[in-house]
């Protein structure tokens, strides 16, 4: 066996075991992406040499513990993971994806990434994103497009693209992303790897640059559900930086309790299987569906009635909120300045040439759904339907324990397919946007490939904070199938 076919904890017990050194693994990743990257374009900024610094420190200490010199080690110590180009990692650039903070470098970690980093990581990177995670392909990147390593000429997803691409790859075994409208969630349908959206406040927003502040959540992509579980237990959690953060407990592992699908009731929302979804996108989703039925869980159907609202509701909020968050980027402060002798002058040229044409387009919408005369019509509107597709998701549990569903209507497409239609786009969001306005978690894994060869990825939605169950459920599933564990050998090195 490759490293590159080993689970997190497989690795974590083989650095501990003194197996491998946590500078050979470093490497291999290394090698894997200077091998691949060039046809991928996972990556916006790698660190080979303070990475392989880092592993050198991690080997020290499992060495200084295998010695007895150390009572014990840090739960993930030399484990090499990447970070999505919007979240803070000192040392490294946060380009958001955007010229405008392309010499943007943050004197600070993220919270969930200090977690992580407290936990031994090793960071080798960050990954190419949508400008400020505005997208649903990672082709609003300011620094190029990433491509789908199941297929250089499709979308690997977005906006955690790089993330999704850089695992999928096995360019590294996990990596973090966010998702705000679906960017964990569909970027790892379109790749073929397991993604976490965990519960709104579930994860500290603190250091992860702001897009839509009520929508955005950090999680995880990986190569199955433990590995992601075993990520997001370790930055979940109450963060004092975030008054958004809730106290609920972190949950215990899920693999602590059974494993078996016995009695789970699971629920297929009618809304989800509609006109104009790929029939083998459905297919999959049904198969994966019964298969946990066969294996004792019990699938009902499910009504989110105001499903079809969620496009629209999504598209006035998190433009409103966008709008908001991305005034602070005018020169004054950090990031790029168009010098001119008059301040307002200063402003416009520099988010005239700072900002792509996609963060221009939801700050006008957001501006508007916010002025005078307007902000009732449709931000107070949006709110409105926002409070029923919530109590959708509430009634739903009433009846089952979780929901599962397509992520996409489709499977990836081709790069420059949608570039000129914004709408069309925006449809790519219609499953994924409503978890994130209802403030639950989602966990996406592989169920199946079509007729391309493209992965077809599955979503289980559950109540706030249900992320246990829907470990387990998914872990469950992996254990039934093999669909998480196929890598595309398309990308040679
Ligand atoms: N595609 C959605 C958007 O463009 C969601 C993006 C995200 O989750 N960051 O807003």
């Amino acid at each position: 066996m490759e490293y590159k076919e080993f689970t997190v904890q497989q690795l974590v017990d083989g650095l501990r075991a003194a197996s491998f050194s946590s500078r050979e693994l470093t490497s291999y990743y290394l090698e894997r992406i200077h091998a691949l990257d060039g046809q991928v374009h996972a990556f916006l900024a790698l660190d080979a040499e303070g990475a392989l610094a880092r592993a050198d420190q991690a080997d020290q200490a499992l060495s200084d513990w295998r010695a007895g010199k150390l009572d014990a080690v840090p739960a993930l110590l030399g484990l090499p993971i990447a970070v999505k180009d919007v979240l803070c990692v000192d040392g490294f650039p946060c380009t958001c994806g955007s010229r405008i903070l392309e010499n943007f470098k943050p004197p600070f970690n993220a919270t969930a990434v200090q977690r992580l980093l407290d936990a031994g990581v090793v960071i080798v990177g960050k990954t190419n994103t949508d400008e400020f995670a505005m997208g649903s392909s990672t082709e609003n990147s300011a620094y190029g497009a990433t491509h789908n390593p199941w297929n250089l000429a499709h979308v690997p997803g977005g906006s955690s693209g790089g993330s999704a691409a850089a695992v999928a790859a096995r360019m590294v075994p996990v990596a973090l992303g966010t998702d705000t409208g679906g960017s964990v969630r569909q970027p790892a349908s379109y790749c073929g790897v397991t993604g976490i959206k965990p519960t709104y406040g579930r994860v500290s927003r603190y250091g992860l640059i702001a897009y839509g502040s009520s929508l955005d959540t950090a999680g995880v992509l990986a190569r199955c559900a433990q590995d992601a579980e075993t990520l997001l237990r370790i930055m979940a959690g109450f963060d004092e930086r975030d008054a958004t953060t809730s106290d609920v407990p972190v949950f215990e592992p899920s693999w602590q309790g059974s494993v078996d699908l016995k009695g789970l009731r699971i629920g297929l929302p009618m809304e989800y299987f509609i006109e104009g979804i790929q029939p083998q996108v459905e297919q999959a989703v049904k198969q994966a569906v019964s298969l946990m039925e066969q294996h004792g869980a019990r699938v009902v159907q499910v009504s989110l009635p105001h499903t079809k609202y969620a496009l629209p509701v999504y598209y006035l909020i998190a433009p409103a909120e966008a709008s908001a968050n991305l005034a602070r980027f005018d020169g004054v402060r950090y990031g790029l300045r168009v010098p001119q002798e008059e301040l307002i002058a200063m402003y416009a040229g520099t988010r005239g040439k700072g900002f792509g044409a996609e963060v221009k387009r939801r700050i006008m919408l957001g501006t508007y759904a916010l002025s005078a005369g307007y902000y009732d019509a449709y931000y107070g509107q949006a709110q409105k339907v926002r409070t029923l597709i919530k109590q959708d998701f509430e009634k739903a549990f009433e009846l089952v324990d979780m929901i599962a569903a397509p992520i996409a209507p489709t499977t990836a497409f081709k790069l420059g397919e949608h570039t000129d239609d914004p709408l069309a786009m925006y449809l790519e969001d219609v499953f994924t946007l409503p978890a994130n306005l209802a403030g639950v978690p989602g966990l996406a894994f592989p169920v199946g490939f079509d007729d391309a060869n493209l992965p077809i990825g599955m979503q289980l939605m559950g109540a706030q904070f249900s992320e246990q169950a829907l470990f387990r459920a998914a872990a469950a599933y992996q254990a039934l199938s093999d669909w998480h564990q196929r890598y595309p050998d398309g990308v040679k090195a």
